[in-house]
């Protein structure tokens, strides 16, 4: 498919199940369920072109060709590629008639850190004091020497608060040493420079950019009204603290009620087993002091604030009455327990009575743990249980509240 990069403008030929897309040209990385759907099958024949220029209305610059960055072999992409700037060009030219450019030299970052970001793109224009308004998006330039622009962006379906706020690097600028390392000191760890728990995203990536979002208005049914806006808002605040080097103002409380991170281990101690699908989410509320997430309505996840494993995910048996049918904690990172692996097992073996060890991978010497027969299951990457009974659950929590690593 063709989508269009919301920086630079530039077509990208993205492939089907992509989740994140990069731009080629400005460097400009989003999820490709934002980007703007040029053509659903990318035209025969296409090929990047190797200039781009961005045009008047987009936020990059347009006096500054940008190269493409991946190699490209065939010469006909380019008319191809002119063909689709045009389309582009046209409808846009309406679209960005009310915009208005902000000076050159723009408010500092940390006048705008303090600002409430809720509203429409004019009001919060008005409360920013100026920057490049659209109809669905406003580009607020920054005298500042890391970041050019940070920019706020709207859905159709809610006007009333934006849903992504991201940042543009100044030329050849990273962003401020540490910043995604106190972003991941309250939110748990990294994966490939993004964080997500249903629906709250954080990007941090040192050479693109830093940018907070939520899934859009409606997307996540089974979030509460206005969930979106209170998560977003609450992303923001985290963001500029990070970014601006500030001990984090958000606190445990908020992470916890407004995006189900932030919980205490000692509380999944409190999780009632028997629950079933339809008291679910009230009673992990109750458990866990703080709102429990979900997406679909019958897997629930939250984040623990310290543990080797601290995402957790509850699954119920989609039907009426449906029960607990299993727990699953991972990296917050989904990334591999490595080293850590034996000492969790060690852990564990303190409530839960000693493992039985099984070797998984011989070569890379890798091993899995079973306690309990086949009631836990730890690997490097994962610990499950399926149909959890209670005094294997609290001698788990135990454990695994008592683990120093
Ligand atoms: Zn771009």
């Amino acid at each position: 498919m063709l989508l269009q990069c919301a920086h630079c403008g530039a077509p990208l030929d993205v492939r089907e199940g992509a989740s994140i897309v990069k731009c080629g040209y400005c460097g400009f990385k989003t999820e490709r369920t934002r980007l703007v759907m040029l053509a659903h099958q990318t035209p025969a024949g296409f090929a990047p072109p190797q200039v781009w220029r961005p045009p008047p209305h987009v936020a990059a610059a347009s006096d500054v060709e940008l190269k493409y960055a991946a190699k490209s072999a065939s010469s006909v992409g380019c008319v191809v590629a002119g063909v689709v700037a045009l389309a582009l060009i046209g409808p846009a030219i309406g679209l960005f008639a009310t915009m208005k450019t902000g000076g050159v030299f723009g408010p500092k970052l940390a006048a705008l850190a303090d600002k409430e970001i809720s509203g429409s793109p004019a009001e919060l224009s008005k409360r920013l004091g100026g920057g490049r308004l659209a109809d669905k998006s406003l580009y607020v330039k920054l005298s500042d020497p890391w970041f050019d622009q940070v920019y706020f962006l709207w859905d159709d379906k809610d006007l009333t608060h934006p849903y992504f706020v991201g940042s543009i690097m100044n030329g050849g600028k990273t962003v401020p040493g540490g910043t995604c390392d106190r972003l991941a000191a309250s939110l748990g760890a990294f994966s490939s420079n993004g964080w997500n728990l249903a629906g709250a995203n954080v990007s941090c990536d040192p050479a693109g950019g830093v940018a907070v979002y939520v899934s859009k208005p409606g997307e996540n049914e089974h979030e509460d009204e206005g969930a979106w806006k209170a998560k977003l808002a609450l992303l923001y605040r985290l963001e500029m603290d990070a970014v601006l080097g500030r001990k984090a103002s958000v606190t445990s409380k908020e992470l916890r009620e407004v995006i189900g991170a932030g919980f205490a281990t000692a509380d999944l101690a409190g999780v009632d087993l028997d629950a079933d699908i339809d008291g679910a989410k009230a009673m992990l509320g109750k458990a866990m002091k703080g709102t429990v997430v979900t997406t679909d309505g019958y897997r629930y996840e939250l984040m623990l604030a310290q543990a080797p494993l601290p995402r957790v995910a509850f699954s119920w048996d989609n039907r009426k009455g449906g029960k607990l049918s299993s727990i699953s904690f991972s990296t917050s990172a989904w990334q591999s327990l490595d080293k850590a692996l034996p000492k969790v097992a060690a852990c564990l073996a303190k409530t839960l009575g000693a493992p039985e060890v099984d070797e998984t991978d011989h070569v890379k010497k890798k091993v899995s743990y079973r306690f309990k027969g086949y009631a836990v299951y730890l690997s490097d990457s994962n610990m499950s249980l399926s149909e959890p009974k209670k005094p294997i659950w609290q001698a788990l929590v135990k454990g695994l509240a008592d683990c120093e690593l």
